[in-house]
């Protein structure tokens, strides 16, 4: 934060107001809330644009609570959200922050039923905070009324008009007194917003991140190029990589998010989906799981996850290049929430590469492509962590009853083979933590294969079929030469084995061969062409 920063203070928030952000651990405003706090408690109507993440909540929360006459418990303040989920977040954010001017607070939701908040809204609330259309069925029912309400945020306005709220939200406005200010947040600001915002906001003042610090430095923005029938695979080995603490993974629609799920819990990873079709109540125990670290995978849809507000994500992985660079720029926008760090890693198949660079361009910024980890990177870092394990147990004081064993085997061994006879042992002899890793997965070309073993100018294709599948050197030239349009004299060595093979193209062609040949099959069976790295 610039020295230019003002403090909480600077921004003439009350004591007891600060004392509420202070339980919270905020220790300064973030720039959206510097900007809007003190334009927000002077009366201005806003539209205000910034990005997940940026601290809107208390942007609007704070100046609402400053706002509330305490002793007039009806509805002073509204804000309307896209979800039940943020209804209660906001909800729970804006009491913790006015606890100490005894603010109350509900939210309102559908889903939820109308006997518990009636009871709610009958007891006197300061500030409701609901979905529109619940709150639109409250209002016909006569169970709420807004004649006191002096002040209504539109939270997250481009999704709530997404969501096919914006007549909602309109009934909801033209029944507020006219002597209200109005104060709309938006990640995206489209006509629609803008049209809305001309409606009813008075002379409002427009403030907004710009294009260029939209994705906050704090990310690690990379990508890996993986074609499409690769990246369960890939991700494994990014999982195993990485070991992130929390990671959300984003897929494109439902279908893909269960399917991934299923995958990853096959292969050992705790994962649990988030989509439209996942009940409000199970997603609600499925954050919760997420918060409380049982699971270590959220696989989401965009829709299901904007807005919500998932803690300590250390990952956001996007399994597919999103269709627009907002949507992107939504995602990642997960990671390094408040100041934190973290990493946003998109999976681009190459019919992706040029949605990725079009993001690029729109951010402004170029994101680094990696290399695929490789079985070897994965087997490494796996040696690595169980070290540090070892490590941790070395330091800790709970060897006690080990070592009198230990002690008993030294009498006769060498207390280095002891030790390593133990590690063996614990690792169930996997060799997973041994000095070379074993090759287990011999069709594996990113430990078979050798790129380094490529003429000058070629480079070595792994193919995931061999001489089992019936292949013969023909069938690749001739499949390359057709699908790729290249002639057969350019395709250099071709090495056959048992479950796989290795094929050497010039380098300069090597990306449209594996492009082409994915879309191929060769004696019946369908081609998987990479590039083999060197180990
Ligand atoms: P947005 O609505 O813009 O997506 P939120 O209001 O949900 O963002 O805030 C994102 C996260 O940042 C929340 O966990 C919130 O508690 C935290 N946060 C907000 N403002 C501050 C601040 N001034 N200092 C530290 N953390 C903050
Ligand atoms: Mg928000």
């Amino acid at each position: 934060m610039t020295a230019t920063m003002k403090s909480f203070a600077e921004l003439g928030i009350s004591a007891e107001v600060q004392r509420g952000l202070t339980d919270l651990g905020y220790e300064e405003p973030t720039p959206i809330q510097e900007q809007t706090i003190t334009l927000l408690m002077s009366g201005s109507d806003i539209t205000a644009q910034a990005q997940t993440g940026s601290g809107k909540t208390a942007a609007f929360g704070i100046p609402m609570i400053e706002k509330i006459d305490p002793a007039d418990r009806r509805p002073q303040g509204l804000v309307l959200c896209p979800t039940r989920e943020l209804a209660i977040q906001v909800a729970d954010a804006i009491h913790a922050m006015g606890k100490h001017r005894n603010i109350t607070i509900t939210p309102i939701y559908g889903g939820q039923p109308y006997e518990r908040q009636f009871r709610a809204l009958q007891r006197g609330i300061h500030i409701v905070v609901g979905t529109p259309g619940r709150i639109m069925d409250h209002m016909r029912r006569g169970t709420i009324s807004f004649d006191a309400v002096k002040f209504v945020v539109l939270d997250e306005a481009d999704e709530m008009l997404d969501m096919g709220f914006v007549e909602d939200i309109e009934f909801i406005l033209d029944a507020v007194p006219d002597e209200r200010q109005i104060a709309l947040f938006s990640a995206t600001i489209p006509p629609r917003i803008a049209a809305l915002s001309r409606r009813y906001l008075r002379d409002p003042l427009r403030i907004s991140v710009d294009r260029d610090s939209l994705t906050v430095p704090s990310i690690t923005q990379v990508y890996y190029e993986v074609p499409n029938h690769a990246k369960l695979d890939v991700l494994g080995r990014i999982l195993d990589v990485e070991d992130p603490g929390a990671a959300i993974i984003f897929c494109r629609t439902k279908r893909d998010v269960d399917e991934l799920v299923q995958s990853l819990q096959g292969r050992g990873y705790s994962a649990e989906p988030i989509h439209g079709d996942i009940t409000q109540q199970q997603r609600e125990r499925t954050l919760k799981r997420f918060r409380d670290k049982q699971t270590d995978v959220l696989v989401a849809t965009d829709v299901a996850a904007r807005g919500l507000d998932i803690p300590d994500v250390s990952h956001v992985i996007n399994y597919d290049v999103p269709d627009d660079p907002d949507s992107y720029v939504h995602r990642i926008g997960r990671t390094a929430r408040a100041g934190k760090e973290g990493d946003a890693i998109t999976l681009v198949a190459p019919r992706e590469l040029r949605q990725l660079r079009f993001i690029e361009r729109t951010i402004g910024k170029r994101i680094k492509q990696l290399r695929v980890p490789t079985l070897a990177d994965v087997e490494a870092r796996r040696r690595q962590a169980f070290k540090e394990s070892i490590v941790k147990e070395l330091h800790g004081d709970a060897l006690a009853p080990y070592l009198l064993l230990v002690d008993e085997l030294a009498e006769e061994f060498d207390p280095v083979e002891i030790a390593a006879a133990a590690i063996k042992i614990a690792t169930g002899g996997t060799g997973a933590a041994a000095a070379t890793p074993e090759v287990k997965r011999r069709n594996d070309h990113t430990m078979a294969g050798d790129g380094v073993g490529a003429e000058p100018g070629m480079i070595r294709l792994f193919i995931n079929i061999g001489r089992q599948d019936g292949v013969r050197p023909g069938d690749f030239v001739g499949a390359i030469a057709n699908e790729a349009g290249i002639a057969g004299k350019e395709i250099g060595a071709i090495d056959l084995f048992d479950t796989y093979s290795f094929v050497e193209v010039p380098q300069a062609i090597a990306p449209r061969v594996v492009a082409a040949l994915g879309h191929t099959t060769i004696r019946g069976r369908a081609v998987n062409a990479e590039i083999a790295r060197p180990k």
